[in-house]
């Protein structure tokens, strides 16, 4: 039996298909892409980048990864209540409040500050055993991470970091999605520059590559990289065409078709003219879904092989579309649309909304109608 129930059965305006199969199967690509022996983890931030985190990282998890990253504390409990067993790390570290409440569920977190760094050791003393933890060493985004001022600090006094059960250091790339760009270069060096002046540092492992990283070559790997976009689908690079599977396909349901005539307009503000006969097909997906308002006259989506532009504003539930292209038995209430499917890619629709493929996967909605196709069940890509 199918899992997909047909559109007509769920009442929801969309349906979004996350295929299990194909994520676990990017997370092989990737994998087999390291040196043997290295550790391929998975970032699963903010509910898995939207998709959800309850049936992503168990997923991930029986394909065979064990270690995984989020950004917040909360993100690490509920995922530690998902998977009592993997190695889980938090990016945005501890505060003294949450220190202790991460070390008893056993979750790393990930030390980006000196003052960080001495609240845990501080916390090791307190309690007579060390505290396991990453730290991560900024080597040029500006954004996390030790800067070299406390790097300098910590060189000149190693036992800064008495107390703590160090697991890995790690730093963070701002153009990796740019092959050619000089500044990944850069970072390496500083990276090295930083594990060879501290001694503890070179002595655990190491992790740089994101998803793109993975894919600036070997030199980029280390010991973990840490993927989070690719998994989801998402185009690792700009220079080649996409190797990852796709993970999500959104559909819209078309609720109406009308036909209009000139001298006519489309929606909110008026904002599409009609210039001739035409039919209109709406959508019951809109802003409030994460169809972002910016994609108003400029988004397109796909009935079958048929490519049609959205067309007037995109509302807070609704869009509406130009079928006028399409054969008339094809265009009717019930039917779908791919907003996001396999001729439109989540980056395609991005690149039409002025955006970034992690937002719009971050920002899909909560009212769609969700499938997962279970990974044993989904084809190959
Ligand atoms: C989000 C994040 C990642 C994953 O990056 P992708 O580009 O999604 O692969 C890796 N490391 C850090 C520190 C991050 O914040």
């Amino acid at each position: 039996m199918s899992p997909e129930p047909s559109a007509t059965e769920s009442l929801a305006g969309g349906i979004l298909r996350i295929d299990l199969g194909a994520l676990v199967a990017n997370w092989r690509l990737l994998k087999g892409k390291l040196a043997k022996g290295a550790t391929c983890a998975a970032v699963v931030k903010a509910d898995a980048y939207g998709l959800g985190m309850a049936e992503v990282a168990p997923a991930l998890y029986q394909a065979g990864c064990r270690v995984f990253f989020v950004a917040l504390a909360e993100e690490a409990f509920a995922l530690r209540a998902l998977l009592p067993d993997a190695e889980i790390h938090v990016f945005s570290g501890a505060t003294d409040a949450s220190l202790s409440e991460l070390l008893r569920h056993g979750i790393i977190p990930v030390l980006n500050s000196l003052p960080q760094i001495d609240a845990a050791t501080a916390h090791a003393k307190a309690r007579g055993k060390p505290v396991a933890a990453d730290v991560h060493v900024d080597s040029g985004m500006n954004r996390l991470g030790l800067e070299a001022s406390e790097l300098a600090a910590i060189a000149s006094a190693p036992a800064r970091l008495a107390g703590l059960d160090l697991r890995l250091v790690m730093s963070h790339l701002a153009c990796a999605d740019e092959p050619a760009h000089p500044l990944s270069a850069q970072q390496l060096a500083a990276f090295k520059a930083a594990r060879a002046r501290i001694p503890a540092f070179a002595a655990v492992p190491a992790s740089f590559a994101n998803s793109a990283g993975i894919f600036l070559g070997a030199d980029y790997h280390f010991d973990l990289a840490r993927p989070g976009a690719a998994l989801y689908g998402l185009k690792p690079h700009n220079s080649a065409p996409n190797p990852m599977a796709q993970v999500v396909r959104l559909q819209g349901k078309i609720l109406q078709v009308r036909d209009v005539d000139t001298p006519m307009t489309v929606g909110y503000g008026a904002a599409h003219r009609v210039t001739g006969k035409a039919r209109i097909a709406t959508v019951g997906v809109g802003y409030a879904d994460g169809y972002r308002q910016s994609l108003t006259n400029r988004g397109h989506a796909y009935l079958g092989d048929i490519r049609v532009p959205v067309v007037g504003r995109v509302s807070m539930d609704l869009i509406a579309l130009d079928v006028s292209q399409v054969p008339a038995a094809l265009a009717v209430p019930g039917a779908v649309v791919d907003l996001i499917g396999p001729h439109h890619d989540a980056d395609a629709l991005a690149g039409e909304a002025q955006t970034i493929g992690y937002e719009i996967l971050t920002g899909l909605g909560r009212r769609f109608h969700r499938i997962y196709v279970p990974a044993k069940e989904s084809q190959p890509a």
